[in-house]
Protein backbone atom coordinates (compact mmCIF):
# COMPACT_ATOMS: atom_id res chain seq x y z
CA UNK A 1 0.00 0.00 0.00
CA UNK A 2 2.98 2.19 1.02
CA UNK A 3 4.67 1.74 -2.26
CA UNK A 4 1.17 3.06 -4.77
CA UNK A 5 1.09 5.99 -2.35
CA UNK A 6 4.66 6.89 -3.06
CA UNK A 7 4.57 6.61 -6.43
CA UNK A 8 1.18 8.16 -7.16
CA UNK A 9 2.20 11.03 -4.65
CA UNK A 10 5.65 11.23 -7.17
CA UNK A 11 3.50 11.60 -10.39
CA UNK A 12 0.76 13.71 -9.28
CA UNK A 13 3.58 16.35 -8.45
CA UNK A 14 5.71 16.13 -11.23
CA UNK A 15 2.34 17.24 -13.12
CA UNK A 16 1.34 19.61 -10.77
CA UNK A 17 5.23 20.97 -11.13
CA UNK A 18 4.52 21.37 -14.53
CA UNK A 19 1.51 24.01 -14.34
CA UNK A 20 2.34 27.14 -14.73
CA UNK A 21 -0.94 28.80 -13.21
CA UNK A 22 -0.54 26.73 -10.47
CA UNK A 23 3.08 28.20 -10.23
CA UNK A 24 1.75 31.84 -10.09
CA UNK A 25 -0.75 31.27 -7.72
CA UNK A 26 1.25 30.04 -5.98
CA UNK A 27 3.79 32.90 -5.86
CA UNK A 28 0.72 34.83 -4.77
CA UNK A 29 0.47 32.95 -1.48
CA UNK A 30 3.72 33.05 -0.30
CA UNK A 31 4.30 28.98 -1.17
CA UNK A 32 7.93 29.00 -2.88
CA UNK A 33 8.07 28.20 -6.83
CA UNK A 34 7.67 24.57 -8.33
CA UNK A 35 7.12 23.36 -4.92
CA UNK A 36 4.37 21.80 -2.55
CA UNK A 37 1.39 24.06 -1.81
CA UNK A 38 2.45 23.53 2.09
CA UNK A 39 6.09 24.48 1.18
CA UNK A 40 6.40 28.06 2.70
CA UNK A 41 8.62 30.53 1.64
CA UNK A 42 11.69 29.89 3.51
CA UNK A 43 13.36 33.49 5.25
CA UNK A 44 16.92 34.69 4.59
CA UNK A 45 18.83 31.94 5.70
CA UNK A 46 16.42 29.59 7.33
CA UNK A 47 17.20 27.86 10.71
CA UNK A 48 17.86 24.26 9.89
CA UNK A 49 17.46 22.10 12.89
CA UNK A 50 18.54 18.80 12.99
CA UNK A 51 17.72 16.58 15.68
CA UNK A 52 20.69 13.42 15.75
CA UNK A 53 24.33 13.25 14.95
CA UNK A 54 24.64 9.78 12.90
CA UNK A 55 25.16 8.99 9.76
CA UNK A 56 21.77 10.82 8.40
CA UNK A 57 22.16 13.75 10.56
CA UNK A 58 25.77 14.65 9.68
CA UNK A 59 25.61 14.02 6.34
CA UNK A 60 23.35 16.70 6.28
CA UNK A 61 24.95 18.76 8.34
CA UNK A 62 28.25 18.78 6.20
CA UNK A 63 26.23 19.42 3.35
CA UNK A 64 23.95 21.90 4.66
CA UNK A 65 27.19 23.77 6.06
CA UNK A 66 27.70 24.80 2.42
CA UNK A 67 24.23 26.51 1.86
CA UNK A 68 23.49 29.93 3.16
CA UNK A 69 21.70 28.65 5.75
CA UNK A 70 22.06 28.84 9.49
CA UNK A 71 22.54 24.80 10.71
CA UNK A 72 22.02 23.69 14.50
CA UNK A 73 22.65 20.05 15.07
CA UNK A 74 21.50 18.84 18.28
CA UNK A 75 22.53 15.26 19.50
CA UNK A 76 22.62 13.94 23.27
CA UNK A 77 26.22 12.82 22.66
CA UNK A 78 29.09 14.95 21.82
CA UNK A 79 30.84 12.74 18.88
CA UNK A 80 29.56 11.00 16.04
CA UNK A 81 29.51 7.19 15.75
CA UNK A 82 30.87 4.67 13.72
CA UNK A 83 28.70 1.90 14.68
CA UNK A 84 29.22 -0.30 12.50
CA UNK A 85 32.84 -1.35 13.51
CA UNK A 86 31.29 -1.39 17.22
CA UNK A 87 31.97 -5.20 17.31
CA UNK A 88 35.64 -4.37 16.77
CA UNK A 89 35.78 -2.33 19.97
CA UNK A 90 33.73 -5.19 21.78
CA UNK A 91 36.56 -7.65 20.75
CA UNK A 92 39.21 -5.23 21.47
CA UNK A 93 40.72 -4.85 18.07
CA UNK A 94 39.76 -1.03 17.83
CA UNK A 95 39.59 1.75 20.67
CA UNK A 96 36.31 3.79 21.19
CA UNK A 97 38.14 6.64 20.17
CA UNK A 98 38.98 4.94 16.73
CA UNK A 99 35.62 4.97 15.70
CA UNK A 100 33.98 8.22 17.62
CA UNK A 101 34.78 11.66 16.60
CA UNK A 102 33.59 14.67 18.45
CA UNK A 103 31.42 16.93 16.69
CA UNK A 104 33.06 20.02 17.69
CA UNK A 105 36.20 18.75 16.05
CA UNK A 106 33.97 17.68 12.60
CA UNK A 107 32.17 21.19 12.64
CA UNK A 108 35.70 23.35 13.66
CA UNK A 109 35.54 25.14 9.64
CA UNK A 110 32.10 25.07 9.75
CA UNK A 111 31.02 28.40 10.84
CA UNK A 112 27.11 28.51 9.95
CA UNK A 113 27.19 25.12 11.88
CA UNK A 114 26.20 25.08 15.65
CA UNK A 115 26.28 21.65 17.99
CA UNK A 116 24.51 22.05 21.10
CA UNK A 117 24.66 18.35 23.36
CA UNK A 118 21.12 18.33 24.91
CA UNK A 119 18.22 16.06 24.38
CA UNK A 120 14.80 16.34 22.59
CA UNK A 121 11.94 16.27 24.46
CA UNK A 122 8.91 18.08 23.36
CA UNK A 123 7.99 19.81 20.24
CA UNK A 124 5.35 22.78 19.15
CA UNK A 125 4.95 22.73 16.08
CA UNK A 126 2.66 25.97 15.93
CA UNK A 127 5.74 27.99 17.57
CA UNK A 128 8.11 26.08 15.81
CA UNK A 129 10.17 24.93 18.63
CA UNK A 130 12.06 22.31 19.80
CA UNK A 131 11.99 21.91 23.49
CA UNK A 132 15.39 20.41 24.53
CA UNK A 133 16.47 19.51 27.92
CA UNK A 134 18.48 21.95 27.93
CA UNK A 135 16.28 25.09 26.31
CA UNK A 136 14.27 26.04 23.80
CA UNK A 137 15.44 25.68 20.28
CA UNK A 138 13.60 27.42 17.06
CA UNK A 139 13.49 25.79 13.49
CA UNK A 140 12.17 27.18 10.09
CA UNK A 141 13.35 23.24 8.82
CA UNK A 142 13.00 20.78 11.56
CA UNK A 143 15.05 17.58 10.31
CA UNK A 144 14.79 14.60 13.08
CA UNK A 145 17.66 11.77 12.44
CA UNK A 146 17.29 10.13 16.02
CA UNK A 147 18.02 6.84 14.57
CA UNK A 148 16.89 3.86 16.68
CA UNK A 149 17.19 1.88 19.92
CA UNK A 150 18.60 -1.66 21.54
CA UNK A 151 15.34 -3.50 21.75
CA UNK A 152 15.41 -4.77 24.63
CA UNK A 153 12.03 -4.81 25.39
CA UNK A 154 11.01 -8.94 24.86
CA UNK A 155 11.23 -9.69 28.27
CA UNK A 156 13.04 -7.58 31.39
CA UNK A 157 15.09 -10.54 31.98
CA UNK A 158 16.52 -10.99 28.50
CA UNK A 159 17.88 -7.58 28.91
CA UNK A 160 18.90 -7.93 32.81
CA UNK A 161 20.85 -10.83 31.37
CA UNK A 162 21.71 -10.33 27.99
CA UNK A 163 24.22 -7.21 26.40
CA UNK A 164 23.32 -5.44 23.36
CA UNK A 165 25.83 -3.83 21.11
CA UNK A 166 24.35 -0.21 20.06
CA UNK A 167 26.41 2.15 21.58
CA UNK A 168 29.96 2.77 22.89
CA UNK A 169 29.58 1.80 26.27
CA UNK A 170 27.99 -1.41 25.42
CA UNK A 171 30.79 -2.47 23.30
CA UNK A 172 32.99 -1.25 26.53
CA UNK A 173 30.98 -4.08 28.59
CA UNK A 174 30.95 -6.89 26.33
CA UNK A 175 34.87 -6.12 26.13
CA UNK A 176 34.74 -6.16 29.75
CA UNK A 177 32.46 -8.98 30.31
CA UNK A 178 34.52 -11.16 27.67
CA UNK A 179 37.48 -10.82 28.98
CA UNK A 180 36.73 -10.97 32.64
CA UNK A 181 34.65 -14.19 32.31
CA UNK A 182 37.81 -16.12 30.44
CA UNK A 183 40.15 -14.55 33.94
CA UNK A 184 37.51 -15.47 36.49
CA UNK A 185 37.69 -19.09 34.07
CA UNK A 186 41.47 -18.94 34.44
CA UNK A 187 40.58 -19.36 38.49
CA UNK A 188 37.53 -21.51 38.68
CA UNK A 189 40.00 -24.46 38.12
CA UNK A 190 37.50 -26.46 40.72
CA UNK A 191 34.60 -26.50 39.12
CA UNK A 192 33.94 -27.85 35.49
CA UNK A 193 30.37 -26.24 35.19
CA UNK A 194 31.43 -22.97 36.14
CA UNK A 195 34.67 -22.93 33.54
CA UNK A 196 32.35 -24.27 30.99
CA UNK A 197 29.92 -21.79 31.59
CA UNK A 198 32.39 -19.03 31.97
CA UNK A 199 34.04 -19.98 28.96
CA UNK A 200 30.81 -20.22 26.57
CA UNK A 201 30.01 -17.34 24.71
CA UNK A 202 26.16 -17.12 23.17
CA UNK A 203 25.25 -14.43 20.39
CA UNK A 204 21.58 -14.28 19.76
CA UNK A 205 20.46 -13.28 16.13
CA UNK A 206 22.11 -14.39 12.87
CA UNK A 207 22.45 -11.08 11.24
CA UNK A 208 25.22 -9.35 9.71
CA UNK A 209 26.19 -7.60 13.54
CA UNK A 210 25.62 -11.38 15.19
CA UNK A 211 27.80 -12.95 12.48
CA UNK A 212 30.82 -10.09 12.43
CA UNK A 213 30.76 -10.41 16.17
CA UNK A 214 30.87 -14.54 16.06
CA UNK A 215 33.66 -14.23 13.89
CA UNK A 216 35.80 -12.01 15.25
CA UNK A 217 35.12 -13.42 18.97
CA UNK A 218 36.42 -16.86 17.45
CA UNK A 219 39.68 -15.19 16.26
CA UNK A 220 39.99 -13.55 19.43
CA UNK A 221 39.93 -16.48 21.41
CA UNK A 222 41.29 -18.97 18.62
CA UNK A 223 44.43 -16.91 18.29
CA UNK A 224 45.42 -13.55 20.20
CA UNK A 225 44.24 -14.88 23.47
CA UNK A 226 46.04 -18.48 22.79
CA UNK A 227 48.82 -18.52 24.79
CA UNK A 228 47.57 -16.02 27.43
CA UNK A 229 46.25 -18.18 30.23
CA UNK A 230 47.86 -20.88 32.41
CA UNK A 231 44.92 -23.49 33.57
CA UNK A 232 42.72 -22.48 31.09
CA UNK A 233 43.26 -22.83 26.81
CA UNK A 234 41.28 -19.81 24.94
CA UNK A 235 40.67 -21.97 22.51
CA UNK A 236 38.05 -24.28 23.95
CA UNK A 237 36.06 -21.20 24.44
CA UNK A 238 32.96 -21.71 22.74
CA UNK A 239 31.16 -19.44 20.51
CA UNK A 240 27.32 -20.11 20.00
CA UNK A 241 25.91 -18.09 17.02
CA UNK A 242 21.74 -18.59 17.38
CA UNK A 243 19.64 -17.57 14.42
CA UNK A 244 15.94 -18.03 14.18
CA UNK A 245 15.32 -17.73 10.26
CA UNK A 246 16.71 -20.96 8.50
CA UNK A 247 19.99 -19.50 6.98
CA UNK A 248 22.06 -16.80 8.59
CA UNK A 249 22.49 -13.34 6.70
CA UNK A 250 18.90 -13.98 5.33
CA UNK A 251 19.20 -10.30 3.65
CA UNK A 252 21.77 -12.08 1.60
CA UNK A 253 22.05 -14.02 -1.53
CA UNK A 254 21.60 -17.92 -0.57
CA UNK A 255 25.14 -18.97 -1.58
CA UNK A 256 26.38 -15.60 0.68
CA UNK A 257 24.31 -17.00 3.25
CA UNK A 258 26.37 -20.47 3.32
CA UNK A 259 29.46 -19.36 2.34
CA UNK A 260 29.33 -17.43 6.06
CA UNK A 261 28.14 -19.84 7.94
CA UNK A 262 30.56 -22.61 6.38
CA UNK A 263 33.29 -19.81 7.74
CA UNK A 264 32.34 -19.60 10.55
CA UNK A 265 31.98 -23.20 11.65
CA UNK A 266 35.99 -23.44 9.95
CA UNK A 267 36.30 -21.09 12.61
CA UNK A 268 34.73 -23.10 15.27
CA UNK A 269 31.96 -21.68 15.71
CA UNK A 270 28.74 -23.26 17.06
CA UNK A 271 26.09 -21.86 14.69
CA UNK A 272 22.51 -23.20 15.27
CA UNK A 273 20.08 -22.57 12.57
CA UNK A 274 16.45 -22.75 12.92
CA UNK A 275 17.00 -22.31 16.26
CA UNK A 276 14.79 -19.82 18.56
CA UNK A 277 15.83 -18.16 21.87
CA UNK A 278 13.33 -19.14 24.29
CA UNK A 279 14.34 -17.62 27.63
CA UNK A 280 17.54 -15.69 29.00
CA UNK A 281 18.39 -15.79 32.52
CA UNK A 282 21.26 -15.65 34.89
CA UNK A 283 24.09 -17.92 33.63
CA UNK A 284 21.53 -19.96 31.00
CA UNK A 285 19.99 -19.57 27.67
CA UNK A 286 16.78 -21.88 26.82
CA UNK A 287 17.02 -22.66 23.25
CA UNK A 288 14.04 -24.34 21.11
CA UNK A 289 14.66 -26.25 17.78
CA UNK A 290 11.87 -27.35 16.13
CA UNK A 291 10.50 -28.51 19.87
CA UNK A 292 13.61 -29.72 20.88
CA UNK A 293 14.54 -27.52 23.74
CA UNK A 294 18.34 -27.55 25.66
CA UNK A 295 19.08 -25.42 28.24
CA UNK A 296 22.92 -23.76 27.49
CA UNK A 297 25.05 -22.37 30.78
CA UNK A 298 26.53 -19.00 30.07
CA UNK A 299 27.83 -16.45 31.51
CA UNK A 300 27.95 -14.05 28.73
CA UNK A 301 24.83 -13.66 26.33
CA UNK A 302 25.08 -10.78 23.44
CA UNK A 303 21.92 -9.76 21.62
CA UNK A 304 22.38 -8.95 18.17
CA UNK A 305 18.91 -8.76 17.60
CA UNK A 306 17.24 -5.82 16.07
CA UNK A 307 16.69 -2.10 16.90
CA UNK A 308 13.29 -0.40 17.27
CA UNK A 309 12.73 3.88 16.41
CA UNK A 310 14.06 5.80 18.71
CA UNK A 311 11.68 7.57 21.16
CA UNK A 312 11.53 10.35 18.83
CA UNK A 313 9.21 8.71 16.53
CA UNK A 314 6.08 8.89 19.28
CA UNK A 315 6.38 12.76 19.91
CA UNK A 316 5.88 13.04 16.16
CA UNK A 317 3.48 10.75 16.42
CA UNK A 318 1.64 13.31 19.36
CA UNK A 319 2.12 15.96 18.52
CA UNK A 320 1.81 16.11 14.36
CA UNK A 321 -0.10 12.75 13.99
CA UNK A 322 2.54 11.63 11.97
CA UNK A 323 2.13 8.11 10.56
CA UNK A 324 4.18 5.04 11.05
CA UNK A 325 4.91 1.54 9.54
CA UNK A 326 3.96 -1.68 11.69
CA UNK A 327 7.74 -1.45 13.18
CA UNK A 328 6.68 1.97 14.09
CA UNK A 329 8.76 4.06 12.00
CA UNK A 330 7.66 7.41 10.35
CA UNK A 331 6.29 7.27 7.19
CA UNK A 332 7.71 10.17 4.96
CA UNK A 333 7.02 11.74 1.40
CA UNK A 334 9.26 11.12 -1.48
CA UNK A 335 10.82 14.17 -0.33
CA UNK A 336 11.65 12.33 2.99
CA UNK A 337 8.94 15.31 4.74
CA UNK A 338 6.87 13.55 7.63
CA UNK A 339 3.51 11.96 6.67
CA UNK A 340 0.64 13.15 8.75
CA UNK A 341 -2.55 11.52 9.26
CA UNK A 342 -4.51 14.46 8.12
CA UNK A 343 -2.62 14.08 5.06
CA UNK A 344 -3.48 11.27 3.89
CA UNK A 345 -5.82 12.14 0.99
CA UNK A 346 -3.05 14.28 -1.22
CA UNK A 347 0.05 12.23 0.85
CA UNK A 348 2.01 15.57 1.30
CA UNK A 349 3.71 16.00 4.36
CA UNK A 350 4.14 20.19 5.58
CA UNK A 351 7.69 20.28 4.43
CA UNK A 352 8.79 21.63 7.20
CA UNK A 353 9.48 18.67 9.25
CA UNK A 354 11.76 15.85 7.27
CA UNK A 355 12.40 12.33 9.12
CA UNK A 356 15.43 10.49 7.29
CA UNK A 357 17.62 7.49 8.47
CA UNK A 358 16.38 4.58 10.65
CA UNK A 359 13.56 6.75 11.74
CA UNK A 360 11.78 6.79 8.40
CA UNK A 361 10.01 4.64 6.54
CA UNK A 362 10.22 5.07 2.95
CA UNK A 363 9.21 2.59 0.02
CA UNK A 364 11.26 3.88 -2.92
CA UNK A 365 9.38 2.27 -5.36
CA UNK A 366 11.43 -1.16 -5.13
CA UNK A 367 8.62 -3.22 -2.85
CA UNK A 368 9.82 -3.01 0.75
CA UNK A 369 10.68 -0.13 2.80
CA UNK A 370 14.21 0.41 2.55
CA UNK A 371 16.36 -0.83 4.89
CA UNK A 372 18.14 0.20 8.36
CA UNK A 373 21.41 0.92 6.89
CA UNK A 374 24.30 3.31 6.82
CA UNK A 375 24.09 4.20 3.10
CA UNK A 376 20.57 4.28 3.07
CA UNK A 377 20.72 7.29 5.80
CA UNK A 378 24.08 9.34 4.50
CA UNK A 379 22.10 9.41 1.25
CA UNK A 380 18.79 10.70 2.78
CA UNK A 381 20.98 13.38 4.71
CA UNK A 382 22.87 14.27 1.23
CA UNK A 383 19.01 14.56 -0.67
CA UNK A 384 18.16 16.56 1.69
CA UNK A 385 20.61 19.60 1.46
CA UNK A 386 20.24 19.61 -2.32
CA UNK A 387 15.99 19.73 -0.82
CA UNK A 388 16.86 22.84 0.92
CA UNK A 389 19.20 24.65 -1.43
CA UNK A 390 16.70 23.80 -4.34
CA UNK A 391 13.83 25.08 -2.46
CA UNK A 392 16.24 28.54 -1.91
CA UNK A 393 15.86 28.72 -4.92
CA UNK A 394 12.72 27.98 -5.88
CA UNK A 395 13.52 25.44 -7.96
CA UNK A 396 12.10 22.02 -8.20
CA UNK A 397 13.77 18.90 -7.10
CA UNK A 398 12.99 14.72 -8.05
CA UNK A 399 12.48 12.62 -5.33
CA UNK A 400 14.23 10.70 -3.14
CA UNK A 401 16.28 7.81 -5.02
CA UNK A 402 18.21 5.13 -3.20
CA UNK A 403 21.41 3.74 -5.03
CA UNK A 404 21.85 0.48 -3.56
CA UNK A 405 25.90 -0.39 -3.88
CA UNK A 406 25.10 -3.55 -1.96
CA UNK A 407 26.32 -5.34 1.48
CA UNK A 408 29.11 -6.77 3.08
CA UNK A 409 29.68 -8.46 6.16
CA UNK A 410 32.84 -9.98 7.23
CA UNK A 411 33.66 -13.08 8.94
CA UNK A 412 36.71 -13.42 11.02
CA UNK A 413 40.29 -12.09 9.90
CA UNK A 414 40.76 -11.17 6.62
CA UNK A 415 37.44 -12.84 5.10
CA UNK A 416 34.05 -11.28 4.36
CA UNK A 417 30.71 -11.57 1.79
CA UNK A 418 30.02 -8.85 -0.28
CA UNK A 419 26.38 -9.31 -2.08
CA UNK A 420 26.79 -5.95 -4.94
CA UNK A 421 24.40 -5.52 -7.71
CA UNK A 422 25.39 -7.48 -10.38
CA UNK A 423 27.62 -9.96 -8.53
CA UNK A 424 28.81 -11.81 -5.07
CA UNK A 425 32.37 -11.90 -3.50
CA UNK A 426 33.80 -13.92 -0.90
CA UNK A 427 36.61 -14.68 1.06
CA UNK A 428 39.68 -12.00 0.67
CA UNK A 429 38.67 -9.79 -2.03
CA UNK A 430 35.29 -9.16 -0.34
CA UNK A 431 37.32 -8.28 2.93
CA UNK A 432 39.22 -6.18 0.70
CA UNK A 433 36.56 -4.29 -0.40
CA UNK A 434 34.96 -3.68 2.91
CA UNK A 435 38.25 -2.30 4.19
CA UNK A 436 38.08 0.21 1.43
CA UNK A 437 34.17 1.07 2.05
CA UNK A 438 34.56 1.29 5.90
CA UNK A 439 38.28 3.36 6.24
CA UNK A 440 36.42 5.78 3.41
CA UNK A 441 33.15 6.37 5.63
CA UNK A 442 35.46 6.96 8.57
CA UNK A 443 35.33 10.59 9.79
CA UNK A 444 38.64 11.84 9.81
CA UNK A 445 42.29 11.31 8.40
CA UNK A 446 44.04 10.51 12.38
CA UNK A 447 41.40 7.72 12.84
CA UNK A 448 41.11 6.25 9.03
CA UNK A 449 45.41 5.91 9.11
CA UNK A 450 44.68 4.46 13.16
CA UNK A 451 42.28 1.87 11.97
CA UNK A 452 44.71 1.04 8.77
CA UNK A 453 47.49 0.61 11.14
CA UNK A 454 45.25 -1.47 13.77
CA UNK A 455 43.65 -3.52 11.08
CA UNK A 456 47.46 -4.18 9.26
CA UNK A 457 48.82 -4.82 12.47
CA UNK A 458 46.13 -7.12 13.58
CA UNK A 459 46.42 -9.30 10.51
CA UNK A 460 49.90 -9.91 11.12
CA UNK A 461 50.88 -10.33 14.64
CA UNK A 462 47.20 -11.54 15.44
CA UNK A 463 47.82 -8.82 18.66
CA UNK A 464 45.33 -6.12 19.91
CA UNK A 465 45.69 -3.46 21.73
CA UNK A 466 42.94 -2.88 23.71
CA UNK A 467 42.46 -6.05 25.98
CA UNK A 468 41.68 -3.45 28.84
CA UNK A 469 38.78 -4.67 31.84
CA UNK A 470 37.43 -1.44 32.43
CA UNK A 471 34.58 -0.56 34.86
CA UNK A 472 34.67 -1.31 38.60
CA UNK A 473 33.74 -4.65 40.35
CA UNK A 474 30.79 -4.47 42.28
CA UNK A 475 29.21 -7.34 44.45
CA UNK A 476 29.64 -10.39 43.81
CA UNK A 477 27.17 -12.29 42.04
CA UNK A 478 25.84 -15.81 42.82
CA UNK A 479 26.46 -18.20 39.38
CA UNK A 480 26.93 -22.21 39.66
CA UNK A 481 27.83 -22.54 43.33
CA UNK A 482 30.65 -19.75 43.10
CA UNK A 483 30.51 -16.12 43.34
CA UNK A 484 31.59 -15.05 39.97
CA UNK A 485 32.87 -10.82 40.42
CA UNK A 486 30.41 -9.21 38.29
CA UNK A 487 31.35 -5.88 36.73
CA UNK A 488 29.39 -3.09 36.96
CA UNK A 489 30.49 -0.96 33.93
CA UNK A 490 29.48 2.93 34.29
CA UNK A 491 27.23 3.11 31.18
CA UNK A 492 27.60 6.98 30.82
CA UNK A 493 31.62 6.39 30.55
CA UNK A 494 34.65 4.49 30.07
CA UNK A 495 36.41 4.91 32.38
CA UNK A 496 39.85 3.23 30.50
CA UNK A 497 41.03 1.71 34.06
CA UNK A 498 42.40 -1.76 34.60
CA UNK A 499 40.62 -3.11 37.39
CA UNK A 500 41.75 -6.11 39.89
CA UNK A 501 38.98 -9.21 39.77
CA UNK A 502 37.58 -10.15 43.05
CA UNK A 503 38.48 -13.26 44.81
CA UNK A 504 36.46 -16.27 44.20
CA UNK A 505 33.91 -17.24 46.92
CA UNK A 506 32.88 -20.72 47.29
CA UNK A 507 28.86 -20.27 48.50
CA UNK A 508 28.37 -21.84 51.32
CA UNK A 509 24.47 -22.95 51.22
C1 LIG B 1 26.29 -2.89 15.91
C2 LIG B 1 25.77 -2.27 14.63
C3 LIG B 1 26.37 -2.59 13.42
C4 LIG B 1 25.92 -2.03 12.24
N1 LIG B 1 26.55 -2.36 11.08
C5 LIG B 1 26.15 -1.79 9.93
C6 LIG B 1 26.85 -2.07 8.70
O1 LIG B 1 27.81 -2.84 8.69
N2 LIG B 1 26.43 -1.44 7.58
C7 LIG B 1 25.36 -0.58 7.58
O2 LIG B 1 25.01 -0.04 6.54
N3 LIG B 1 24.68 -0.31 8.71
C8 LIG B 1 25.05 -0.88 9.88
N4 LIG B 1 24.37 -0.61 11.04
C9 LIG B 1 23.16 0.26 10.97
C10 LIG B 1 23.56 1.72 10.89
O3 LIG B 1 24.46 2.03 11.93
C11 LIG B 1 22.30 2.57 10.99
O4 LIG B 1 21.47 2.23 9.91
C12 LIG B 1 22.64 4.04 10.94
O5 LIG B 1 23.42 4.39 12.06
C13 LIG B 1 21.36 4.88 10.94
O6 LIG B 1 21.73 6.22 10.89
P1 LIG B 1 20.79 7.33 11.54
O7 LIG B 1 21.41 8.65 11.18
O8 LIG B 1 19.38 7.11 11.17
O9 LIG B 1 20.86 7.08 13.14
P2 LIG B 1 22.09 6.86 14.10
O10 LIG B 1 23.36 6.72 13.35
O11 LIG B 1 21.70 5.78 15.02
O12 LIG B 1 22.18 8.24 14.89
C14 LIG B 1 21.16 8.71 15.72
C15 LIG B 1 21.73 9.83 16.58
O13 LIG B 1 20.66 10.49 17.25
C16 LIG B 1 21.02 10.75 18.59
N5 LIG B 1 19.78 10.83 19.35
C17 LIG B 1 18.87 9.85 19.56
N6 LIG B 1 17.82 10.32 20.26
C18 LIG B 1 18.08 11.63 20.52
C19 LIG B 1 17.37 12.67 21.19
N7 LIG B 1 16.17 12.46 21.74
N8 LIG B 1 17.92 13.90 21.26
C20 LIG B 1 19.15 14.13 20.71
N9 LIG B 1 19.85 13.19 20.04
C21 LIG B 1 19.32 11.96 19.95
C22 LIG B 1 21.93 9.59 18.96
O14 LIG B 1 22.80 9.94 20.01
C23 LIG B 1 22.69 9.34 17.65
O15 LIG B 1 23.88 10.08 17.59
C24 LIG B 1 24.81 -1.15 12.25
C25 LIG B 1 24.19 -0.82 13.46
C26 LIG B 1 24.68 -1.38 14.65
C27 LIG B 1 24.01 -1.02 15.95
Amino acid sequence: MMRTTAARCSVEDSGRMKSKTDYRSREKSGVAPGLDPSARRLPKEPRVLIIGGGFGGLALAKAAAKLPVRVTLVDRRNYHLFQPLLYQVATATLAPGDIAVPFREIFRGDRNVRFIQSEAMELDPERRVVHLRSGREPYDLLVVATGSEDNDLRSSSWAAHSLPLKTVEDSIAIRARVLAALETAEQQYADHNARGALTTFVIVGGGPTGVELAGALADLTQSTLRKNYRSIDAREAKIMLIQADDRLLPQYRPALSYDAERRLRSLGVDVRISTRVVDIGRGYVLLDSQGKRERVLTATVMRAIGVRPSGLADLLRRRLNALSDASGRILVTPRLALLRSSDTSTHQGPEDVFVIGDLAALDDGSGSPLPGQAPVAIQQGKYLAKYISARLQGKNIEPFRYRDAGQLAVIGRGAAVAQLPHVSLRGLPAWLIWAVVHLGQLIGFDNKLLVLGRWFWNYLTHQRQNMLITGELGSSSRLFGYHLPELEIARSEDKTRPVELGTRKKVIP
